[in-house]
Parts: C-alpha cells; sequence; structure tokens
C-alpha cells in the first residue's frame, strides 16, 4: 500500500464509502445491460473527482496525479466503467487549457468543468487512423472567424454523454501524412452539423458508453482552437504522456480486484479434501500475481511522484514503461483469477470474467502496447 497523506487518506476514505453503495452494488448490472449509470456523474462531481485536476484558482479541488490516479485505482479495483469518469474531463479540457490555452480560455472553460457536471471526451482516432494519427482525414477548414468541419470520429469514449468533445482535426492538407498539420478545439456537441454512429459492441468496459461521431459542416469558432494553428496534437503529446498514468492506475485497481477475489476464493474452494489455495501451483500462481501487482503500483507510484514534482526528463519513457507494464499486469493478473476460479470463473455474471474482458482494452488504447514499446525502444537506442 502506497504512502497516503492526511488529504488523500480523508478522500479515499469517502469514495471507499461511495464504491461500496453506489458502485459495487451495480458492477455487474452496468456489465450486463450496457448501461452506464448517469447519476454517477452528480455524485463524482460533487466529490470533486470529475475535475479532479483542475486548479484551485479556477474553482477546482487542485489534485495531483498522485491523488487521481489513487482515487481511479480505488474504483477500479470493483468497475472500470465507474472509474472511467474519474478525470474524465483532464486530457480533454484541463491540461490542453493550462499547457496551451490561453488566459481568456482558461478563464470561461475552466471554471465551466469546475463545477463538476461538465462530461468531456476526446475525439483523434478515426477509422482508418488509430495508432497513425497523421493518417487522420476530418478537417478544419478556416472561414473567417469559424473553422468548418467535416469528417468522422470513431471509439469515442462518453461521446453519447458528452457536453462538449476535444477535437484533433487537420488544418493543412488533408492528403499530407504527419501530425504537424492536426489543430485541436474544444467543440461543443449541440453544434449543428454532429451526429453520433451507433455505438459498437465491446468486449469489456461493456458500461461505458462509445460512439462514433460525424462532422457536416460543422461550424466552431477559432477562438475554442487551443495552441497555434497546425500545433494542436504535437502540443498534447506532452499533456499525453502527463497523464497516461492514470490508465495505469485502473490497471493496477483491476489486477487487485481481481487477486482479492481469487485469493478469497482459493481459501474457500476445496478439491481433493483441501482448500485449493493449500495446493503449490495455486500458491505460486498467487504469489506472481501479488508480486506483479506490488511491482506495477510501485512504478506507477514513482512516475507520478515525479510528474507532480516537475521532474520531467524522463517523462516519456517512464509514461510509456508504466502504461505497458501496469496494463500488461492487468491481463495477466486477471486471466490467472479467471484460471483459479476454474469453471466458476468462466461463468458470465462472474466478476473475474468481467476484469478479465475489461483490462484488455487497457492494453489498446491510449497508444496501443506495441507503440509504447516502440516509444521506449527509441529512447534506450537513442534514435529520438
Ligand atoms: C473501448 C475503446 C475506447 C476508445 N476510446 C477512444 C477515445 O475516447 N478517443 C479516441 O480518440 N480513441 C479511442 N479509442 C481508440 C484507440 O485509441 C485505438 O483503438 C488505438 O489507438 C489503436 O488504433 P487502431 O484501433 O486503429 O489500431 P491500429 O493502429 O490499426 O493497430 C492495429 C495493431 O497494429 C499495431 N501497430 C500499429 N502500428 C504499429 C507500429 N508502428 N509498430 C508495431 N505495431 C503497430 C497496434 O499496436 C495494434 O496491435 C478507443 C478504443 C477502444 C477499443
Amino acid at each position: 500500500m502506497e504512502e497516503r497523506t492526511e488529504l488523500q487518506e480523508a478522500l479515499l476514505d469517502s469514495l471507499q464509502r461511495v464504491v461500496d453503495k453506489e458502485i459495487a452494488p451495480i458492477a455487474q448490472q452496468m456489465d450486463e445491460e450496457e448501461k452506464f449509470p448517469v447519476h454517477l456523474i452528480k455524485v463524482f462531481g460533487e466529490m470533486g473527482l470529475m475535475q479532479a485536476r483542475v486548479p484551485e484558482e479556477y474553482g477546482g479541488p487542485g489534485l495531483d496525479l498522485t491523488t487521481t490516479c489513487m482515487a481511479k485505482e480505488l474504483v477500479a479495483r470493483v468497475s472500470m466503467t465507474g472509474a472511467q469518469l474519474i478525470n474524465q474531463n483532464t486530457i480533454s479540457f484541463v491540461l490542453p487549457l493550462l499547457h496551451f490555452g490561453t488566459d481568456e480560455q482558461r478563464k470561461k472553460w475552466l471554471p465551466l468543468v469546475a463545477n463538476g457536471g461538465v462530461v468531456s471526451s476526446v475525439a483523434i482516432t478515426e477509422p482508418h487512423a488509430g495508432s497513425d494519427v497523421g493518417a487522420m482525414k476530418t478537417s478544419a477548414v478556416r472561414d473567417g472567424d469559424h473553422y468548418v468541419v467535416n469528417g468522422q470520429k470513431c471509439f469515442i469514449t462518453m461521446a453519447p454523454l458528452a457536453d462538449y468533445i476535444t477535437l484533433f482535426a487537420k488544418t493543412g492538407d488533408v492528403g499530407k501524412r504527419g501530425v504537424d498539420n492536426i489543430s485541436c478545439f474544444i467543440v461543443d456537441m449541440k453544434s449543428a452539423g454532429i451526429t453520433l454512429g451507433g455505438s459498437e459492441k465491446m468486449m469489456g468496459q461493456r458500461g461505458t458508453p462509445h460512439a462514433d461521431i460525424f462532422f457536416d459542416n460543422v461550424r466552431v469558432p477559432v477562438e475554442n482552437r487551443m495552441g497555434e494553428e497546425g500545433r494542436g496534437f504535437i502540443s498534447c503529446m506532452h499533456i499525453l504522456d502527463l497523464n497516461r498514468p492514470t490508465v495505469a492506475a485502473s490497471a493496477v485497481g483491476v489486477a487487485q480486484g481481481a487477486f482479492d477475489i481469487a485469493v478469497a476464493y482459493a481459501k474457500e474452494r476445496k478439491a481433493f479434501g483441501r482448500a485449493i489455495g493449500e495446493f503449490q501451483g495455486l500458491q505460486f500462481m498467487l504469489a506472481d500475481m501479488h508480486i506483479q501487482i506490488e511491482a506495477a503500483r510501485a512504478l506507477l507510484y514513482k512516475c507520478t511522484r515525479a510528474i507532480d514534482a516537475g521532474q520531467h526528463t524522463r517523462l516519456t519513457e517512464m509514461a510509456s514503461m508504466v502504461k505497458c507494464f501496469c496494463t500488461d499486469t492487468a491481463m495477466k493478473v486477471t486471466t490467472d483469477a479467471v484460471q483459479i476460479l476454474g469453471g466458476h470463473g468462466y461463468i458470465r455474471g462472474n466478476h473475474v470474467e468481467r476484469m478479465m474482458r475489461d483490462a484488455k482494452v487497457l492494453q489498446i488504447y491510449e497508444g496501443t502496447n506495441q507503440i509504447q514499446r516502440m516509444v521506449i525502444a527509441r529512447r534506450a537506442l537513442g534514435f529520438r
């Protein structure tokens, strides 16, 4: 267990009560019914967790990354869908505005997010452009004091509930590859010309809504562009690194949740007249799971504490290492938890079965683990 400050202790205590009362009882139902409990937005908004990273000067709680990750880990032990909301607005609104927004933009948008009721999404991925962000085709063409946006985004988490999205679109030649002509905009989801596509049925995290977003001549005010024209994605790469540990926090949480269930089961389930936990074969599996979770957690919080202290020299490779290691750990541990529960672990409706499906996406979104390994290897080799 990580050392905690008094403030962290108090926050996590009250969050634990919310998890026990509001999330644990419906964790399975959210998955089965593929329904997001909208009332959680209010619950987390009132706790300051929707707007966790909004600084106090703008009316937010000003939580640091470490505390935010602790909160996310705690909720993910029970439900990754529940954990999704924590920090949801950070990468879309808060960090871009703080790092490359104007004073005016910060004063306009951050107090709005600080109220806690706003939901936002990040829209980067397109049907033919995932890891290869530079292949995106959505365009934003300047027309007086507006940009006119056309194109399609896919897989956008929380899009059906989003009030705003942070949209990445090409402001230069859409046929030109690369990320140096992509700009970043705050787009009101009520804008004329925006429609949502049907949500794909996901393997895991099924309570979280996703959707395609279509843009047909959507007019976005120039004042909603964050950062310089053409520099939107490049500027965002730094803040994506700053936020990447939050994915790892979900990973450590879901791994811990599955491990706890596996331990309890191994103590109770009998085979050959003994508790299965007495068999060395399972003891070694449990020991490995425990080691992996502790190592993942140590790496996670080493990274968040460095980021909170402003030590960014190895930020990119550390953020990639943490994302890879923790999410690979979550996949391994949840899979082993299913194994320890035997056939019962394979039954739909069992927590570990859901956790294993949920864990898989952590290796895919926010930059696949192959892309993270590429980043780590390039730095080790001195290529970039
Ligand atoms: C549940 C879910 C939620 C999501 N939420 C969002 C969201 O809110 N906003 C958003 O913008 N996107 C979102 N995404 C999209 C996600 O970020 C992409 O799926 C991801 O970036 C991978 O892109 P892709 O699916 O196009 O796969 P591809 O880029 O086509 O990759 C396919 C495979 O090739 C590998 N690969 C690709 N390039 C290389 C390379 N150079 N070297 C080695 N291997 C490589 C990948 O690792 C992967 O294994 C979400 C996806 C899912 C599944």
